[in-house]
C-alpha cells in the first residue's frame, strides 16, 4: 500500500472501500502482542471499534520497540529558553527513566485503568509521566499548565485521578508561574480528591507539601534508579488517554481514545502525512496540554523511530533570556530538523518580527512545516513559504479526530498544496458537505456546507465522551436530522479539484440582511490589506439587517493609527478592500483597532467572547482564555 505508484486517490478509495484490508496494512507498522482478531467492529454505530482482539503497548511502539536498533540515538531532546536547560535522552535513557516513573506509579497504587491526571509544564518529567502511564495501562489526562484552578478543578472532577503528577512552577519568560498553589486550591474545590500527588520539583520556587498525600519525585526518583518496569499487553481497545478541547466554542469536551487505533493511525500518519524517517529529527513547538502535544510531541514521532524535540518557552527568547526570534531557526540548524509542526498562530508572531532571524541559520534539513490549529490565511503562509523555502503544509484537524482529517499525503503521492486550503481528505476519512438546513449531500464543487464525516470513524478517533456515551452521540452524531454523521461543527466547501476550505465554524456564520457568510471570508479578505497583522470578526445583533459584521484589528504599523483620522482612513481602506473582493453585504460595520485579540490558551480566537461582549451579553466560560486584557479594550471599545 505504500508502493510509489499508488495514486492517492487509489489509497483513499481503499481505505473506504475495504477499511479491513487497508488498516490490517497499515497495522503492520507497529508491534503486536497478539495480532488484531477483528479490523473494524462498527456492529453499534457510531461507536467504531478497532483491532479487536489485538493486544499492544503504546510505551512499547515509542520507546522499547526501538532499542534493538538504535538505542544510542536521540529519543527526547528537551530544550527550556526559559531554565537555559538542554538535553537528549537516548532511546536507551528514555527507557530507563520511564521504567523509574512507572515504578513510582506503582508505589503510589496506580494501577491498570486508573486515571493519573498531569498537570505538568514542558519538562521532560511530564513526557516520562505519560509514557509511563500508557507503560503501564494507566489512563492519563494532560492539562494544560497555564491553566488556573477554575479549569484544574472541573478536569479533576471529571477524571477523578487516583495520582495528580504535578511541578513546582512553570515559566513564562522568565517570570515563575507557581503551579502547586493552584493545584492545592484546584483540589479543594474539587469534590474527587486524589489519594496522592507527585512534585517534581525544578527548584524554582518553594512550595507547601501535603503530609500524608504530597510526594517528592526526585528521592521516588532515587529509590527505583534500578527499576525495570515491563509493558503491560492490553487490548486495542483499552482507554489510553482523555483529553479536553480547547473550549473555545463553549464547554470543552472530554475526548477518550484508545490505545492500538490510535498507534496504528500515528505510525501510519508519520509514513504517509508527515514522511519522518527514523534517525530524523522532528520539531513539534506544541505543547503536552494539546492533542497535538500527544500526537506530534510524544506518541507519533517517537513511534517512527524519530527523535522529537520539545521545547519550553516563546519563540522570541533564547537560551540565556536574550531576544532572539530566530531561536526554532536555530535549532532546527542544530538537530538537523527535517519535519516540523507548528501553529498559525505562532507563525504571525515570528511575522512580526525582523525576517532577518530567518536567514541566519542554515535550514537546509527542513523538508516541511506543518500548520493547524485555526484558519492558515493566505498572507501568513506566503510569507512563511517565501521565508522558509520548503513546503507549508496546512493541516485541519480536532481533538477528537487525533490525527489529520484534511491535509495532503505526500507519503503516498507528492500534491500541490493550495494557499487557503488545508487540503484533501485524508485515507479513513469519509468526508461530506452537508446542507446546513436540509442536510442533503453537497456534490456540485464551490458550494458551502457543514464538514461531516460518515462513519466509521478512522483510528485514532476518538472512541466516546469519557464517562458520557450519550453526550458523544448527542453532541456529535446528531445534528443533521434523520442522518447518523459526525458533525464537525466547521463551514467548508469543496473546489473542483476536491480541495475543501474551511471557512468557519458552524456558529460564525453571520446573516447579513438574508446573505449568509462565513466570517473567516471577511478575515480572509481583511488581511490581506498590508497593514494588517491579525483580525477578527464578528457577528453583530442589528435591528435593521438581522446581523452586521464587526472587525476587530492588529495593525502592523501603528503609527498609522495616531489620530481619529488616520484611524478612519485605515478603516476606510479596509471596507473598500472588502467591498471590492466580497461585495458590500460582507463589509463590516465598524473596523476597530486593538493591540490584541482575545484567544484560547491554545492560540484560536475566541469569537463568542468578542462577539458578547459587543452584544452586551455575557461572555460565558472564559476560563480557557488568554489574556483578559484583549476582551477589555473590545468592552471599552465597544462601551
Ligand atoms: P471546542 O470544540 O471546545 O470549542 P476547539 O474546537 O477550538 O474547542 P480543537 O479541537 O483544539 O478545539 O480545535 C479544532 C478546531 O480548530 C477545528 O474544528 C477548526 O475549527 C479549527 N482548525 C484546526 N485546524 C484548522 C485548519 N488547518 N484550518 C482551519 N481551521 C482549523
Ligand atoms: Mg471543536
Amino acid at each position: 500500500m505504500t508502493l510509489a505508484s499508488t495514486t492517492f486517490s487509489d489509497f483513499h478509495r481503499q481505505s473506504l472501500q475495504n477499511p479491513d484490508a487497508f488498516w490490517a496494512e497499515q497495522a503492520k507498522l507497529i508491534d503486536w502482542q497478539t495480532p488484531p482478531q477483528q479490523i473494524c467492529d462498527y456492529s453499534n454505530p457510531p461507536f467504531a471499534h478497532w483491532f479487536r482482539g489485538g493486544t499492544t503497548n503504546l510505551c512499547h511502539n515509542a520507546v522499547d520497540r526501538h532499542l534493538k536498533d538504535r538505542a544510542n540515538q536521540p529519543a527526547l531532546i528537551y530544550v527550556s529558553s526559559e531554565t537555559g536547560i538542554e538535553k537528549t535522552y537516548t532511546f536507551a535513557e528514555l527507557h530507563t527513566e520511564v521504567q523509574r516513573m512507572a515504578a513510582i506509579l506503582l508505589e503510589l497504587g496506580v494501577q491498570q485503568g486508573d486515571r493519573v491526571l498531569i498537570y505538568m509544564p514542558m519538562i521532560a518529567e511530564a513526557a516520562f509521566a505519560m509514557l509511563a502511564c500508557t507503560r503501564i495501562g494507566a489512563i492519563h489526562s494532560v492539562v494544560f499548565g497555564g491553566f488556573a484552578s477554575v479549569s484544574l478543578a472541573s478536569r479533576i472532577e471529571d477524571a477523578t485521578p487516583k495520582l495528580i503528577i504535578s511541578a513546582d512552577a512553570g515559566s513564562r519568560s522568565g517570570k515563575v508561574v507557581p503551579y502547586k498553589p493552584l493545584l492545592d486550591e484546584a483540589i479543594a474545590l474539587s469534590s474527587h480528591k486524589p489519594e496522592a500527588v507527585l512534585m517534581v520539583d525544578r527548584g524554582l520556587t518553594a512550595f507547601a507539601s501535603v503530609a500524608g498525600r504530597d510526594h517528592g519525585y526526585a528521592a521516588l526518583r532515587e529509590k527505583h534508579l534500578q527499576a525495570s518496569v515491563p509493558c503491560v499487553w492490553l487490548d486495542a481497545t483499552a482507554i489510553s488517554y482523555t483529553i479536553y478541547t480547547s473550549g473555545t466554542t463553549g464547554q470543552p469536551k472530554g475526548v477518550q481514545r484508545d490505545t492500538g487505533g490510535y498507534a496504528v493511525a500515528l505510525a501510519a500518519s508519520m509514513v504517509h502525512i508527515f514522511e519522518g524517517k527514523p534517525g530524523e529529527t522532528y520539531f513539534s513547538t506544541s505543547d503536552i496540554g494539546w492533542v497535538v502535544g500527544h500526537s506530534y510531541i510524544i506518541y507519533g514521532p517517537l513511534i517512527a523511530g524519530m527523535a522529537s524535540i520539545m521545547y519550553e518557552g516563546l519563540p522570541t527568547r533564547e537560551m540565556d533570556g536574550s531576544a532572539n526570534a530566530g531561536i526554532w531557526w536555530r535549532l532546527v540548524e542544530k538537530y538537523k530538523v527535517t519535519r516540523m509542526f507548528s501553529a498559525p498562530t505562532a507563525v504571525r508572531v515570528l511575522k512580526k518580527q525582523d525576517p532577518a532571524y530567518l536567514k541566519q541559520y542554515d535550514l537546509s534539513s527542513l523538508q516541511g512545516l506543518y500548520l493547524a490549529g485555526e484558519p492558515l490565511d493566505e498572507p501568513t503562509a506566503k510569507w512563511i513559504s517565501e521565508a522558509l523555502g520548503v513546503p507549508i503544509i496546512d493541516n485541519y484537524w480536532q481533538t477528537e479526530t487525533g490525527w489529520p482529517l484534511l491535509t495532503v499525503a505526500n507519503g503516498v503521492e507528492k500534491m500541490p498544496s493550495k494557499f487557503g486550503s488545508p487540503g484533501i481528505p485524508m485515507y479513513g476519512y469519509n468526508v461530506k458537505l452537508l446542507h446546513e438546513t436540509t442536510g442533503e449531500e453537497l456534490t456540485e464543487p464551490n458550494q458551502k456546507g457543514v464538514v461531516v464525516l460518515e462513519g466509521p470513524t478512522p483510528p485514532g478517533f476518538m472512541q466516546t465522551v469519557w464517562r458520557d456515551d450519550a453526550r458523544f452521540v448527542n453532541t456529535y452524531w446528531k445534528s443533521v436530522p434523520g442522518k447518523l454523521v459526525y458533525s464537525t461543527f466547521d463551514w467548508g466547501i469543496k473546489d473542483a479539484d476536491g480541495y475543501y476550505f474551511i471557512l468557519g465554524r458552524t456558529d460564525d456564520v453571520i446573516n447579513v440582511a438574508g446573505h449568509r457568510l462565513g466570517t473567516r471570508e471577511i478575515e480572509e479578505s481583511i488581511s490581506s490589506h498590508p497593514n494588517v497583522a491579525e483580525v477578527a470578526v464578528v457577528g453583530v445583533a442589528d435591528a435593521l439587517k438581522g446581523q452586521v459584521a464587526m472587525a476587530f484589528v492588529i495593525a502592523r504599523d501603528t503609527s498609522a493609527l495616531q489620530d481619529e483620522a488616520a484611524r478612519l482612513k485605515l478603516e476606510g481602506e479596509i471596507m473598500k478592500l472588502v467591498d471590492g473582493q466580497l461585495g458590500a453585504v460582507a463589509r463590516p460595520a465598524r473596523v476597530r483597532f486593538v493591540s490584541l485579540l482575545p484567544k484560547t490558551r491554545s492560540g484560536k480566537l475566541l469569537r463568542r467572547a468578542i462577539q458578547a461582549v459587543c452584544e452586551g451579553r455575557d461572555t460565558g466560560d472564559l476560563t480557557t482564555m488568554e489574556d483578559p486584557q484583549a476582551l477589555q479594550q473590545i468592552r471599552d471599545l465597544m462601551a
